[in-house]
């Protein structure tokens, strides 16, 4: 039997986006620590700078109903 206290980058409906409250979809850790959460919306916006950054980001857009846009994963 194992325990598994794993972090997994569950969020859930009290996650919310810390720019504008709305329900969170991306979790984004920082390289200083902090974490920060986005609706699909605002992570889009800062999306490069994070990356650039050398943040960890963890996207769940996946959850939702709706697609945000097709993947760019069909292009070689
Ligand atoms: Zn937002």
């Amino acid at each position: 039997m194992s325990t598994t206290t794993q972090v997994q980058s569950t969020l859930t409906a009290t996650d919310r986006c810390d720019r504008c409250g709305a329900q969170a979809y991306v979790r984004v850790a920082l390289p200083t620590g902090g974490t920060l959460l986005f609706c699909g919306h605002h992570f889009r916006d800062h999306e490069s700078p994070l990356r650039e950054a050398g943040a960890v980001i963890f996207d769940e857009t996946s959850k939702l109903d709706r697609k945000p846009e097709p993947a760019d994963d069909t292009e070689e």
